[in-house]
């Protein structure tokens, strides 16, 4: 098993390559205050890129989830969530960013009980045993890295396809609140 050293989160102002400022323009936050988890101006405490984008799943696996948390709640349709995570496949072989993890989550979660139930499937068939959510101390449910992958490799492309054929034959897809998906490309 491989040990994953933890970094502390970069506060507000103590920024070494983005761009500093005396508070923080996304999320409001003052200087030497923390970010709102799932702010896109925090840096990464390891590659110093944005980190909700970056590679390096460094922190904690408590603020991992906190902040794939926030993302995922900020998802409003299917639509985006398959843009994010489609832009990673072809970054693939890099850990998912915590931003593609919250897309994923989210896809999981929204796809209707048809495809969700292919992608259990698949899921199961590459991986038998493995539970694709994960749960931390605080009761904040995550992917892993590990498990993502694992995921995106088999059946996302059948979620596209079903997803495209059901919107070329005119029939749309509701979710919850009227939302319509949109074709992606
Ligand atoms: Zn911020
Ligand atoms: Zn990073």
């Amino acid at each position: 098993m491989m040990l994953k050293k933890c970094l502390d989160r970069v506060p507000v102002g103590s920024e070494l390559a983005l761009e500093g400022h005396p508070a923080c323009t996304e999320c409001r936050q003052p200087a030497g205050q923390m970010h709102v988890f799932g702010c896109s101006h925090e840096e990464c405490p390891g590659c110093r890129k944005i980190l909700i984008g970056c590679n390096c799943n460094c922190l904690s696996s408590a603020n991992s989830a906190k902040i794939i948390k926030a993302l995922h709640d900020q998802f409003a349709n299917l639509a985006d969530a398959v843009e994010v995570v489609t832009a990673a496949i072809a970054e693939s072989g890099k850990d998912a960013a915590y931003l593609t993890h919250a897309a994923m989550q989210y896809l999981y979660e929204n796809v209707p009980p048809a495809i969700r139930a292919d992608l259990n499937r698949g899921f199961q068939e590459s991986h038998p045993g493995l539970v694709p959510l994960l749960q931390d101390e605080d009761g904040y449910g995550y992917y892993t890295a590990e498990q993502l992958s694992a995921a995106l490799q088999i059946p996302l492309t059948e979620v596209h396809e079903k997803i495209d054929a059901m919107v070329a034959a005119g029939q749309g897809i509701r979710f919850g609140d009227g939302i319509r998906l949109q074709k992606v490309n």
